[in-house]
């Protein structure tokens, strides 16, 4: 028998993983038998093991070389700059293998070693200047961090130049180390002070933050003429990089996130974008909301604004149909329960199944009527008959239509309760679909994205190592690393904190490297895993 498998996965959802510690008691049966496979020898453990090294994923050699440091929990400093777009020490094409530029210029190799620090008391802006051409635009490549008409009109009056005089950070020090000190509830390692200095344009909710803090001591240190804003300048001389989260192919691409942060209202907001991208109009369909009780105190109106009201709520709550869906075409969408169609199961229409909107079946008194309107948006007097959806995995028992496999989506009916007790029940009429324009890093495990707009959690919270697990997988969905934009800054330490120590260990006793009674017999097994994973 042959187990294949990546153990760089997040811990399942209410199950326990393969690299959780298998020293602790009180495992179930069948995870004990398991964990007896996977870590002891015997007849019935695994014999031999192979580990596969090249990335199929992607051929892009900074990417690679940045997720092989992500993953091992050694990020440098120099990668965590380049990826923020802050001054680095070498030039654009540097890779960290040859230590040297992939350019191939000489000059670029001289950069580093004797230009730059000759130029040391020059601006960042004049010292980039100096690489190639190659060069300014691997860097620009190199660049992450999302850059916005907001953020490009802020001042940023920290010299930032000063940072690639900085010391690179102790790569033995550990997160939330000695060195830390609380400001304010931020924590703040000489690393997140550097950032900082970018973030203080970022993010306004944390320069309020970080204004009492060693920021202010720094600003009267500097003398006016030192201040520059060129730290910044770098990054968006080039007009392509502002505003990329709003032009292809970041337009559709999916906002993947440690948490369920995206809200309904960020859904619809990217659809809007995603039609104006497209010169499309904007359809919007309404559900209908019928109270399977009535209530004789409310007046007909107040029963009207009432249901107004619940077409915000979240389809969380509303048995999965939303109030408002946008129409738009080729809408990348996502069903948010099975529909109530044996059938449909049967052709692949799961809930969480993805699709994109070919088309709809509209009233023909609707197309008469929205045929003498120009408006961009227009908001529907009538639910289409149905919509056409192409299934991203669909089965064989899905009939082709013109060679794709359409889904044909008619009005649903769920019921969803206004209370908690499920003693208020409302029938709700509409599509059982959301745009698909975002998920949890869970939901997107083993997804290869064309594009993806990820967020790593701010700067300022202390990491965690799920925190970087989760990251991970968001950082590895896409297959170039211009394919990646990050909402926000992360913590510098974020992936400075060493191993995984279960997959680590986990690893080491399959290689062989240890033995199963090393690992049972070290003073702690305990430390050695993480504290979720005991
Ligand atoms: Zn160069």
């Amino acid at each position: 028998m042959i187990f294949a498998g990546d153990l760089w996965q997040l811990p399942p959802v209410r199950a326990t993983a393969i690299f959780s510690n298998p020293c602790v008691q009180g495992y179930s049966l069948e995870v004990q038998r398991i964990f007896k496979m996977f870590w002891q020898e015997g007849e019935d453990a695994i014999q031999r093991t192979f580990q596969l090294t090249q990335s199929m994923r992607t051929g892009d050699p900074w990417l690679i070389a940045v997720l092989d440091a992500d993953r091992n929990g050694e990020e440098s400093w120099e990668m965590y700059c380049f990826t923020h777009g802050l001054p680095t020490r070498n030039c654009g094409s540097w890779m960290p293998q040859s230590e040297g530029p992939s350019c191939g210029q000489a000059k670029c190799a001289k950069l580093a070693e004797e230009i730059w620090p000759a130029m040391q008391k020059r601006s960042w802006r004049l010292r980039q200047s100096e690489e190639c051409e190659d060069c300014k635009q691997e860097r620009r490549r190199r660049h992450c961090i999302v850059v916005s008409d907001e953020t490009r009109h802020r001042e940023v009056v920290a010299p930032v130049a000063d940072i690639a005089a900085m010391p690179p950070p102790d790569p033995k020090q550990k997160a939330g180390s000695s060195v830390s000190d609380e400001v304010g509830g931020v924590s703040r390692t000489p690393e997140a002070e550097s950032s900082s200095l970018r973030e203080q344009s970022v993010s306004e909710g944390a320069q309020r933050k970080v204004a009492s803090g060693p920021i202010k001591r720094r600003r009267s240190t500097i003398p006016q003429g030192a201040r520059v804003s060129d730290g910044h300048e770098v990054d968006i001389s080039d007009i392509s990089s502002i505003n990329r989260h709003k032009k292809p192919p970041f337009v559709d691409a999916p906002f993947v996130h440690p948490f369920r942060h995206p809200s309904y209202h960020a859904q619809q907001l990217r659809a809007i974008t995603f039609a104006q991208a497209r010169q499309q109009r904007l359809l919007w369909i309404t559900a209908h909301d019928v109270p399977m009780t009535k209530d004789p105190k409310r007046t007909s109106e107040q029963a009207e604004s009432r249901k107004e009201r619940w077409l915000e709520f979240h389809d969380r709550f509303t048995s999965g149909i939303p109030g408002l869906f946008p129409l738009v075409l080729d809408l990348p969408v996502r069903f948010t329960d099975a529909t109530r169609n044996a059938v449909a199961k049967t052709q692949g229409v799961f809930k969480n199944a993805r699709g994109w909107l070919r088309g709809w079946d509209l009233a023909e008194e609707e197309q008469q009527r929205l045929a003498d309107m120009q408006e961009p948006e227009i908001v529907m007097k009538k639910r289409p008959r149905c919509l056409y959806i192409e299934l991203e995995a669909p089965t064989k028992e899905l009939p082709l239509t013109n060679g794709k496999a359409i889904f044909r989506l008619a009005v649903q009916a769920h019921v969803w309760s206004l209370d908690p007790a499920g003693k208020v029940k409302i029938l709700r009429y509409g599509f059982n679909i959301v745009p698909d324009f975002g998920g949890t890093a869970h939901a997107y495990c083993g997804s290869t994205l064309e594009a993806c707009i990820g967020d790593l959690l701010p700067w300022h919270q202390k990491p965690r190592r799920e925190d970087a697990l989760k990251a991970y997988i968001i950082k590895s969905r896409v297959r170039q690393t211009d394919r990646l934009l990050l909402a926000q800054p992360d913590s510098p330490h974020l992936f400075r904190q060493g191993v995984h120590p279960g997959l680590h260990l986990l690893l080491k006793v399959l290689m062989k490297d240890i033995t199963w009674e090393e690992v049972r017999s070290a003073p702690s097994p305990r430390a050695k895993f993480t504290p979720t994973s005991c």
